[in-house]
């Protein structure tokens, strides 16, 4: 793998491939056949990523992943529906916040940034409540990169006959989902993730037959799931502008996706990818927020160093200087900065951004980590 600079270790936007990114030197009519059979493919091919096929539609929406979390939780829950929100970190309080834009009545359920949410809570939470329609769980939390266990939530969930939204957005091509084995309403994610295309565009799996039952729920015109699955179904075209180069890159970085092994590769690459950056800051002093066994293998949140001459500004301006762009922390309660493991990057380029971070550090005199 070429190492082009600069590397994002960031949960997205993220660094791509020569080839994803040549992708977009053509443009796309959106009248255009090809460009219609490009759409095609490529819902395709993402839902057999989750082995979706039978059971799900796979809509995509213009926008940031966001967007698409916003649309899925405004068509799929109806007017009168209550979600269950489970939150530890900042994308699960984001999901609360929509519901409450939106309208939607509401519970939250929030554990500490490092404890996952369990099945045991998640069933004395139904059975404690049973206005709830829906229950929204965010897969990787990506505000600390920790790892929720969906399976069981899943099982618990269906077992009491309520639905599942899942937020996948930074797990989704990574960790394994197989729809025939986990029940879900809805699943999101986005092009410029672990599927390493270009961010512009959102995808939902939405259950067929929730997806049948939900005309009219949508607070929104454009974030009408409903009508964009109908209208594409009809016309084989997006409803309102498509975003032609993003989804061109997404196709040629499903293409390189298959080729790499498809989700054990991209799995395999990614576990290295944290295990060398985990190894490699270990040896350096800095230690890892979450212990390893709830820790995903997306994007590690890192203590900050104790020394006064550490500030991440300058630290981050000065690693950026030598090629390798991280990410600020996103924790209320301790100082932390996070380094992605994802995007087309492998260990030799984790390894390089170690001995970046060793350099800078020495650089600044930071002793005492
Ligand atoms: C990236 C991400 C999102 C979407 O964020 P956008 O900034 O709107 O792209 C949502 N949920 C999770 C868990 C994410 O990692």
């Amino acid at each position: 793998m070429s190492i082009a600079e600069p590397i994002l270790l960031t949960p997205g936007p993220l660094t791509t491939s020569a080839r994803t990114r040549q992708a977009m030197l053509v443009d796309w009519g959106s009248w255009d056949d090809r460009f219609n059979q490009l759409t095609a493919s490529l819902c395709q091919q993402l839902l057999a990523i989750v082995d979706g096929a039978d059971t799900h539609h796979c809509v995509p929406l213009q926008g940031s992943g966001t967007f698409a979390v916003e649309a899925a939780i405004g068509t799929l829950v109806p007017r009168d529906g209550k979600v269950l929100v489970l939150i530890n970190g900042a994308y699960g309080k984001r999901l609360a916040k929509i519901c409450e834009v939106l309208g939607r009545d509401f519970s939250t359920f929030e554990t500490a940034e490092d404890q996952p949410t369990t099945a045991a809570d998640v069933e004395g939470l139904l059975k404690a409540d049973n206005a709830i329609t829906h229950v929204a769980l965010i897969h990787c939390e990506t505000s600390t990169g920790i790892l929720n266990p969906l399976p069981e939530i899943a099982q618990v969930v269906a077992r009491h006959g309520k639905r599942l939204i899942i937020d996948a957005m930074s797990s989704f091509g990574a960790l394994p989902i197989d729809a025939r084995e986990i029940p879900f309403d809805a699943l999101i994610a986005a092009s410029g993730k672990c599927l390493e295309g270009v961010p512009g565009m959102g995808f939902v799996f939405a259950r067929k037959d929730a997806l049948a039952q939900a005309a009219g729920n949508a607070h929104s015109l454009a974030m009408d799931l409903y009508d964009q699955h109908a209208y594409m179904a009809k016309t084989g075209q997006w409803r309102f502008t498509p975003p032609t180069h993003v989804v061109a890159a997404l196709h040629e970085a499903l293409l390189q996706y298959t080729e790499e092994g498809g989700l054990p590769a991209r799995h395999a690459r990614y576990a290295d990818n944290c295990q060398t950056l985990l190894d490699g800051m270990g040896a350096l002093g800095l230690r890892s927020f979450l212990p390893q066994a709830i820790q995903a293998p997306i994007i590690v949140t890192f203590h900050a160093p104790q020394d006064p001459r550490y500030q991440f500004k300058d630290f981050y301006e000065r690693v950026k200087a030598k090629g390798f762009i991280l990410y600020p922390g996103k924790l209320t309660q301790v100082e932390t900065f996070r380094v992605g493991c994802i995007g087309h990057v492998d260990r030799r380029g984790m390894q390089a951004a170690v001995t970046a971070i060793a350099q800078v550090l020495q650089e600044m005199e930071v002793l005492d980590i």
